[in-house]
């Protein structure tokens, strides 16, 4: 019997078969979830629909987390169609690609506000939104970054948008808390998707990784599914308003210094 067996489950944030979203989707199907799926603007509903079919998701419904009325009628057909909801995954990040190549110092008013409004406000509204609908036991979940606690350079205002995530995310759990409602972060070790293609210097930032992890690998979007799975699950039932970093160890690091040694390369 699967981890998730009889568990509803709700994922925001599909973009294609690279999205975090997807390797958590999957997961959660291998697990007994019955899956809803989320995205955003029609462009994307060719790729997401093909996905949505292979893991027998027959709820796939579009919402712009900018507009109150779209997160409005999302709640409304999940509600005719599950009823309740027992997972919420928010697997959602936006930030213009010119604040992430230019110095922090420069982030525009706009910028910042967009940021701000959809990849951590949005976390705020689902849960409010959603709140009718959450089981006892639900679990609530989101996706971060290293870059919220130390600086990665050209993460920018995405850094600070993640510190303001982790920072909600203990709010939420205080709020919702009393009601058996429990709401985590997964802090995932770089990971190439399209939202990561934005962040200037990706490609070092990816490429260095391993060399610097204790593990000496980088991670995948199984890796962050299968994390996902034990916070959506009773396995982690007490578990609330915590950060679970999916990063091969990278975070405990404070010094970089041996690793060519240990490679035999110093
Ligand atoms: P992705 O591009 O596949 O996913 C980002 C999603 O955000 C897309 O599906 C996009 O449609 C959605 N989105 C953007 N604006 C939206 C809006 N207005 N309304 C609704 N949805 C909107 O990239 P990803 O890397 O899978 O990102 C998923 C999450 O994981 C993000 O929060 C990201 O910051 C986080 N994360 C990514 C990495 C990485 O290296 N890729 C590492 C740690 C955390």
């Amino acid at each position: 019997m699967g981890l998730l067996e009889k568990k509803n489950a709700l994922v925001f944030g599909l973009a294609n078969d690279k999205s975090i979203a997807w390797g958590i989707t999957q997961a959660f199907h291998r697990e007994g979830a019955n899956i809803g799926i989320s995205y955003a603007g029609e462009m994307l509903e060719r790729r997401v629909k093909p996905l949505a079919e292979q893991v027998d998701c027959k709820w796939v419904e579009e919402c712009d987390i900018t507009k109150d009325e779209d997160i409005a009628a999302t709640v409304e057909k999940a509600a005719k169609h599950f009823g309740k909801i027992d997972v919420l995954v928010h697997s959602i990040a936006y930030a213009g690609r010119e604040e992430l190549s230019k110095p922090f110092y420069e982030t525009s008013r706009d910028g910042f506000k967009t940021a701000m409004e959809i990849s951590v406000f949005s976390l705020v509204a689902l849960s409010n939104a959603f709140l009718p609908l959450f089981n006892p036991g639900a679990s609530i979940m989101s996706m971060t970054y290293y870059g919220s606690v130390k600086v990665a350079p050209h993460y920018n205002v995405m850094g600070v948008a993640k510190a303001a995530l982790e920072s909600s995310t203990r709010y939420l759990a205080h709020d919702l808390g009393p009601q058996k409602i429990r709401v985590n972060a997964i802090s995932a070790g770089p990971i190439r998707t399209l939202a990561a293609a934005g962040v200037g210097g990706f490609r070092d930032m990816y490429k260095h990784f391993a060399d610097m992890a204790p593990m000496r690998e980088n991670v995948t979007i199984e890796d962050v599914g299968n994390s996902a799975v034990f916070l959506a699950s009773d396995l982690s039932s007490h578990i609330t308003g915590e950060v679970l970093y999916v990063d091969s160890g990278f975070n405990i690091m404070g010094v970089q210094l041996g690793m060519k040694e240990e490679k035999g390369e110093g």
